[in-house]
């Protein structure tokens, strides 16, 4: 019997993970794919990030999880009626699949057992545990007070329990060889309606120009692709050599009121699982502090499950609000995103 298990080593899975086993818990964290797993991602760990790594990890972000250029200095929107907002901040550029599995690491020298290569099949709340199906080379049942569901978006397990969806937004990003008249340590997003039906972005990844769009209706994706680059190669001399790697993915669907799905009983959710992302796509932060926000609670009510739940929803209330201003902030510059209902 574990005291919790995790599902998911994500960044909400592996702060949850290390935060219960300082606690003293016992923790399983089970994750689907063999680590390092990929990730698509741009892989900008904003100011907040970088600082929960420090508070909740108790090191600064390695540097062999990064990507050059390393320092990200902010971000740059222009908005639907083509007017720049400049967001200046100290950032990092890292790779998902390395900086997760260092994570990953940190929450087993913290004394979580990891079982990569592991997927949670489906679980059961019975009488004062969870019963949890896991696959991996063979198939079997494990048990725990607790079950914290950190699968990310498109959660097999969470999907069984919760009827909560908001939807999904598909993004598609390709990385390329070639050069652009941009400062290559900036994230730049576009939420023009012609270029997106959400955000569309430009970043830089080891000298790769990484270019992408997202949006609402998957079938239109590659020609709102084709509008973004040719809207680039207009206005910054985006020029393309070779495109080296082009990826599909999801993202929750991040509604005006930003509803979020904490669980319910012994199962708790949190990270994208929960419904947990800023609304501009950055999802590390929201992933480590709702996290660390299911553990404290798990850990510190673990005998009252109402009680855990009511103290993560209490810990995690913050980070709902700063998600609400940012839905306002985003929609205040674009009229598109105030009305994506
Ligand atoms: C194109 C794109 C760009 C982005 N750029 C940024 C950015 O620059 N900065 C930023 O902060 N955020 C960014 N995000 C968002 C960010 O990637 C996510 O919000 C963040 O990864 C969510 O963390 P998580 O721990 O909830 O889930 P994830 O990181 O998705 O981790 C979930 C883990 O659970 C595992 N899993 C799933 N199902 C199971 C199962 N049944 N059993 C076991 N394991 C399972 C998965 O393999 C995965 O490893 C971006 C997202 C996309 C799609």
């Amino acid at each position: 019997m574990y005291d919790c298990i995790i599902i998911g080593a994500g960044p909400a899975g592996c702060t949850a993970a290390g935060r219960l086993a300082e606690k003293g818990r016992k923790v399983l964290l089970v994750e689907r794919c063999r680590l390092p797993r990929y990730k698509s991602c741009s892989g900008v760990l904003i100011k907040k990030s970088m600082d929960f790594v420090k508070l909740y990890i108790g090191e600064e972000t390695p540097v062999h999880t990064m990507c050059a250029p390393a320092e990200n200095r902010g971000m740059i929107f222009t908005n639907d009626h083509g007017k720049e907002y400049r967001f200046e901040q100290e950032g990092l550029n890292v790779w998902r699949s390395s900086f997760d599995n260092w994570l990953a690491g940190k929450a087993v020298e913290k004394g979580v057992l990891l079982r990569d290569g592991t997927m949670a099949v489906s679980c059961e709340e019975q009488e004062d545990y969870v019963s949890v199906i896991l696959h991996g080379e063979k198939t079997y049942t494990e048990k725990a007070k607790y079950v914290l569901d950190c699968e990310g978006v498109t959660g097999a397990v969470k999907r069984s329990l919760s009827a909560e969806n908001n939807g999904y937004i598909t993004t598609f990003q390709t990385f390329n060889r070639g050069s652009i008249d941009l400062d290559y340590h900036y994230f730049y997003a576009y939420l023009q309606p012609e270029l997106s039906q959400y955000d569309a972005w430009f970043n830089v990844k080891d000298n790769l120009l990484v270019l992408g769009v997202s949006v609402k209706e998957a079938g239109k994706i590659k020609s709102y692709y084709e509008n973004f680059l040719s809207y680039m190669k207009k206005e910054h001399n985006l020029y393309i050599e070779e495109e080296t790697k082009a990826e599909k993915w999801l993202m929750p669907h991040i509604r005006p009121g930003c509803r979020v799905d904490y669980g319910t009983g012994r199962i708790l959710f949190a990270g994208e699982a929960a419904g947990f992302l800023n609304p501009m796509g950055e999802g590390i932060s929201a992933g480590m502090e709702s996290g660390y926000w299911a553990a404290e609670a798990a850990a510190a009510h673990f005998e009252n499950p109402q009680k855990v739940l009511d103290a993560y929803q209490k810990g995690a209330a913050s980070l709902q609000a700063y998600m609400q201003r940012q839905w306002s902030f985003v929609g205040g510059i674009a009229g598109t995103f105030r009305e994506m209902e």
